[in-house]
């Protein structure tokens, strides 16, 4: 297990910055017993100029708002305070690169009528960025995504991630690195805590939204897709025709931009040096620590080492 934290991190909870060991949670909160809590999961960066910045600040408490709201949590915060309280705990415990986690919980009710109230705690600890060497050996999962019809699969509501650690423990259990989830209908969703993208013919394909947690990565990889002129198609896929295409990979917000060695037990066409995801993958990562890229003007297979 890593190193969360120790007698000296600092968090923030519910408006104040407190030891980490001295803080409580109350064992009757509907969050503990039910799952209904929401959460973000956020990253900050040294940047190129020695700076700590938040990556994508806004749109991580802009959605954890929405999720709060779609559960019927109170929610009486404010993201500019949200950011600020953010930075400071990063300063307090002397982090740059680290991973954010606000969480969003109920008080002590062990019914399910609505709260009158909710506490807010920001916990951050050390996450050197990722540098995207290795490949993950993807299975498809037993388990499929919640249904968007008994959950609201846009919010990051914590009960959902049941389903992400029974996803991830058949994988690893099975020798696997990672798994694929597929939606109700059996077509290809998402990772139980990553969007998905594959690589075929010098495009790119994804998962449309409406069944998947539509990622904050995922939006930034679009966005990378757009400046590359790099053609992206959202659609319905099956999990047959991700085998044997030319590369894959996973964006989220922890995992960054991972490629895929194989797909149950299928290996990828292309060398994952000379996709076009490998090129996407450095943009992401020049990009969150604001490194400014230089627009490659060949495409991987034009390009002469
Ligand atoms: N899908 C799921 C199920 C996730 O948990 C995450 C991580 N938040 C993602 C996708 C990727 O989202 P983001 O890029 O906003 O981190």
């Amino acid at each position: 297990m890593a190193n969360y934290y120790n007698e000296n991190t600092v968090i923030y909870l519910d408006g104040q910055f407190v030891k980490a060991v001295d803080a409580k949670i109350d064992l009757y909160s509907q969050s503990m017993h039910y799952g209904y809590a929401v959460f973000e999961g956020i990253r900050s960066y040294k940047t190129v100029n020695g700076e700590t910045k938040i990556f994508k600040e806004q749109e991580h408490f802009a959605r954890l708002k929405h999720s709060a709201d779609a559960l019927n949590l109170p929610y009486g915060q404010d993201a500019a305070t949200l950011i600020a309280a953010t930075y400071e705990i990063l300063k307090r415990n002397n982090l740059q690169d680290a991973y954010i986690r606000p969480l969003v919980y109920a008080p002590a009710n062990m019914s399910f009528v609505k709260n009158t109230e909710s506490h807010i705690s920001i916990q951050v600890w050390e996450m050197a960025p990722f540098l995207g060497e290795k490949l993950l050996r993807v299975m498809t999962s037993s388990f499929q995504r919640p249904n968007p019809k008994g959950f609201v699969i846009t919010a990051k509501a914590s009960g959902h991630y049941v389903n992400s650690i029974l996803a991830s423990q058949e994988a690893k259990a099975k020798g696997f690195d990672e798994a694929l989830l597929t939606d109700m209908n059996g077509f290809v969703a998402e990772g139980p805590g990553a969007n998905m993208f594959y690589e075929k013919d010098g495009k790119l394909f994804t998962p449309s939204v409406g069944n998947i947690l539509p990622g904050i990565t995922r939006a930034t990889v679009l966005e990378i897709c757009r400046e590359l002129d790099i053609e992206v198609i959202e659609k319905q896929i099956t999990v047959a025709e991700v085998k044997g295409v030319d590369a894959a990979f996973f964006c989220g917000t922890a995992a960054e931009v991972i490629g895929w060695e194989s797909y149950d037990n299928v290996v990828f066409k292309k060398e994952w040096n000379k996709t076009l995801s490998r090129i996407i993958q450095k943009a992401y990562a020049d990009r969150v620590i604001e490194k400014h890229i230089s627009i490659p003007e060949k495409r991987p297979e034009e390009v002469v080492v």
